[in-house]
């Protein structure tokens, strides 16, 4: 495993070890010849591994078959998601020209959001989160009428990256359906942990998964599309129904099949396990560091594996790297772009001070973490955290390196 013999590896957020059922699948299918386009029988065996993934997916998200698009990741998804829907929906009527999107999103939306306001001539409202990292719905809600007819697509996610907070999708769903607002939610945090409202619920339209942050293969992922239009942004050989062109990785869809399916049937034991682990990961550097600070809440709902902490007067790149040194694997809060540290637009939206974003960590665990990993965590922390607060004193960036973590 990535953290070594002895274990250390938190950073199940940035992406998490390949479940052995998603390995098993992926070797198989790498032997296997055939075009699941192609006519012959070989193509037919492919095409029979992907649909039948496709089912298997499809029955875990709560959805049809055909509302499965499969992609390259989530960041595909996502750029399909919001580009694609908004395209769409300025098509069918060009006053659709408003986006309404989180403030806390991953750049893999936010990005996209933007160049759609620089590029394509849309209109761009920010939704502000609450000190807790979450979005209040009221806050949505007064958009939408503000904004009304104008709303191209509103794009939420289920539970954020940097800090775990579960956002309050159901009623996000209600309000967009009552707008007749498309809603698109990046859960690719959730997926895995936790089962998908079935479809009597009120569930978004767009639903983004990546399959490496269940324990699939890094590289393939999909789009949930339900009853919306979406613009392709590849266009091709007109597979998955023009909706994603391009030939269909066999491999890849069997191997995320796989470790969806692993991750589900998994779920009753890793979730409470996870949650505790990071409890006590959380109560344990209370203990030896009574000055940590928690980023966001520890309020449910939210993610059962991210403990995002903040350490007064240590930067986050320095601990990072000491951490590193001492075989712990973990992600900084903070973007460093081009050499220059910026804190995070996740913890600035949250109200988070720039001094704690920069001395801000991420600690993610994940299906096959155990208490051995937080005991040598508990074990080395307080060392590199004073070595840390020596190296800000002495004014000295001790160690540098461009670290970009916290945009996975
Ligand atoms: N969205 C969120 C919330 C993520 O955490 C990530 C992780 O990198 C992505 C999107 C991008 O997914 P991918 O790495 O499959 O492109």
């Amino acid at each position: 495993r990535m953290g070594g013999v002895s274990g250390g590896y938190f950073d199940h957020a940035a992406t998490t070890p390949l479940r052995p059922q998603a390995r098993a699948a992926l070797v198989a299918e790498l032997d296997a010849t055939g075009n699941a386009s192609s006519l012959h029988a070989s193509g037919r065996r492919a095409r029979k591994v992907v649909e039948e993934s496709r089912e298997s997916i499809a029955a875990e998200l709560g959805v049809r078959p055909s509302e499965v698009v499969f992609t390259s990741g989530g960041t595909e998804a996502d750029n399909l998601a919001v580009k694609g829907t908004y395209w769409a929906r300025r098509d069918a009527d060009p006053e659709y020209a408003t986006v309404l999107v989180s403030a806390i999103e991953h750049h893999a939306v936010l990005d996209p959001v933007r160049w759609l306001a620089r590029s394509q001539g849309a209109r761009v409202v920010e939704l502000p989160v609450g000190p807790d990292g979450c979005v209040d719905p009221q806050v949505l809600e007064r958009e939408l009428i503000a904004h009304d007819g104008t709303v191209a697509l509103v794009s939420v996610m289920s539970a954020n990256n940097e800090t775990g907070m579960i956002q309050p999708i159901e009623r996000i769903s209600t309000l967009c359906q009552r707008f007749g607002v498309p809603l698109h939610s990046d859960a690719v945090q959730s997926v895995g942990w936790y089962a998908q409202p079935d479809a009597a619920a009120p569930r978004p339209d767009l639903l983004t998964v990546s399959a490496h942050k269940f324990g699939g293969p890094i590289g393939v992922g999909a789009l949930v599309v339900r009853g919306q239009e979406v613009v392709p942004l590849l266009h091709g050989g007109g597979q998955q129904n023009d909706a994603r062109s391009g030939t269909l990785m066999t491999a890849q869809i069997a191997a995320m099949a796989a470790a969806l399916a692993a991750a589900a049937a998994d779920r009753d034991r890793a979730v409470p396990q996870v949650a505790d682990l990071r409890d006590s990961l959380i109560r344990g550097v209370l203990e030896v560091l009574p000055d940590t600070r928690i980023n966001g809440s520890t309020a449910e709902p939210r993610l059962p594996n991210i403990a995002a902490l903040a350490f007064p007067d240590a930067a986050a790149d320095a601990l990072l790297m000491l951490l590193d040194v001492a075989g712990i694997e973990c992600s900084a809060g903070s973007a460093c772009t081009a050499g220059v540290s910026r804190p995070s637009h996740v913890l600035a939206a949250m109200g988070v001070s720039p001094e704690l974003a920069r001395g801000s960590l991420r600690f993610s665990l994940g299906w096959d973490s155990t208490a051995r990993d937080v005991d040598r965590l508990l074990t080395v922390l307080p060392d590199a955290v004073a070595r840390a607060r020596r190296a800000q004193v002495g004014g000295r960036t001790a160690v540098h390196r461009s670290s970009r973590d916290s945009r996975l």
